[in-house]
């Protein structure tokens, strides 16, 4: 039996993670289940699949947890400790899927346990891309790509090396306001940008999909995990969302990964690696599609996309501002406190103020300087945004 363990289990990937798990549920011990509010979801689930450990990030609700969990043998856990003391326990394949920089530690000890690690959480790469990678192979851990571009371009490297390798294209749908006019995108509320066209994702990264961020860190995200530079990596606006990535060869060839949106592909293929299985996912009829189109992304209208080549050209821990500062945003978004455009801006500003900071550049990258940046971001995107009104 293979032990597993799933960070972000109560999530829109940990719940695609469960079904597929679930429906094979003798093959698998499962070892921890983590969530946040939602602990009941978290309590059905830790019974179901008779885990030993559930674990909610949040404290306060560990009276909860356990009422929920009385008699069923699941220990009831709570709070950070808690959480990278599960994510700790010897397992053979760990979903990382809580969303946002939250995230990192937690992969981090799944890498240092020697388990492979299922990577849905972009932010990990985008914050600390260097020191995941590198805590991966000094426990000779791997990791597998869960964001379903980057297992598109996974998929498309089997059997090639990065040698042969001229551009990686990822795709992008475009989100919720892809035929919106600038002016409705600046009036649009946090309810709109909530509901994306073609994939069914947590609310956090279906905002980034409207507003480009999510693209702007899987672009990080690709420079990150397949050691490309920052200019081969490109962005196609792909409406159907159904390629999701093309690499591009030397020879000229450009390899497609096709497939329908629906993340228990990419997640499956992380379950799986190295063979495949079958999976209860929709078989794509090409014919009845008819056609799949392609177009360049508008940098007016989405400059995340040029803030992330900023991040990347600048290095280092540019990254843990972009991604804090993005976060913050996105709160300040949600609450109302600032508009839908007026995101970019805040992150814009951020970087100016930061990046130029000479203490930022000699920074050596370790978890600690991470979190202080991670920090200094988010009460800079505060304070900008405070500025504002
Ligand atoms: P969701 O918002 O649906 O789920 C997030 C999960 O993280 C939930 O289990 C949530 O608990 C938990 N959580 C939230 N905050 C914290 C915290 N501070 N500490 C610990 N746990 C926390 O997100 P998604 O499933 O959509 O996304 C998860 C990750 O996967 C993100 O990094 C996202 O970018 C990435 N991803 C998602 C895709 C998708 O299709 N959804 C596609 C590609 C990548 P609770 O809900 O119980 O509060
Ligand atoms: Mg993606």
């Amino acid at each position: 039996m293979r032990r597993v363990s799933i960070f972000g289990a109560t999530g829109s990937i940990g719940q695609n993670t469960i079904d597929l798990i679930a429906r094979d549920a003798e093959a698998y011990d499962v070892v921890a289940l983590s969530g946040g509010q939602n602990v009941a979801q978290l309590a059905a689930d830790a019974r179901r699949l008779q885990a030993d450990v559930a674990v909610t990030a949040d404290e306060t609700r560990l009276p909860e947890l356990r009422a929920a969990l009385a008699g069923s043998g699941v220990e009831a856990a709570a709070g950070r400790r808690a959480l990278l003391e599960a994510a700790s326990r010897p397992a053979d394949w760990v979903m990382s899927a809580i969303v946002g920089a939250a995230g990192l530690e937690p992969g981090l000890r799944a890498l240092e346990q020697g388990a492979t690690l299922a990577l849905a959480n972009k932010e990990s790469l985008v914050t600390a891309g260097a020191l995941v990678m590198s805590t991966a192979r000094k426990y000779n851990a791997r990791i597998l790509p869960v964001d379903s571009e980057h297992s598109a371009v996974f998929q498309g490297l089997v059997g090639e090396d990065m040698s042969g390798v001229e551009r990686i294209i990822i795709t992008a749908s475009g989100g919720a306001f892809r035929d919106w006019s600038l002016e409705d995108m600046a009036r649009a509320t946090p309810e709109q940008a909530s509901s994306h066209p073609n994939w069914n994702m947590g609310q956090r990264i279906t905002i980034d999909s409207a507003s480009m961020f999510n693209k702007a860190l899987e672009v990080i995200e690709t420079k990150e995990f397949f050691g490309c530079a920052h200019d081969q990596i490109e962005v196609l606006v792909h409406p159907e969302s159904m390629v999701h990535a093309l690499v591009g060869f030397a020879d000229g060839a450009l390899m497609a990964h096709v497939g329908p949106p629906d993340m228990r592909h990419a997640i499956g293929y992380a379950l799986h690696w190295p063979k495949r299985k079958a999976l209860p996912v929709e078989r794509l009829d090409l014919a009845k599609i008819g056609q799949l189109t392609f177009r360049e992304p508008d940098s007016e209208r989405y400059p995340a996309l040029r803030l992330a080549h900023e991040v990347m050209a600048a290095g280092g821990l540019a990254g843990a501002v972009f991604n804090a500062a993005k976060e913050q945003a996105l709160d300040g978004f949600l609450s109302r406190e600032i508009g839908f455009l007026q995101m970019a801006e805040v992150v814009e500003e951020v970087l100016e103020r930061l990046l130029s900071s000479q203490c930022l550049k000699n920074a050596e990258m370790t978890l600690d300087t991470v979190h202080e940046t991670d920090h200094l971001a988010r009460n800079t995107a505060k304070k900008v945004m405070a500025e504002r009104n």
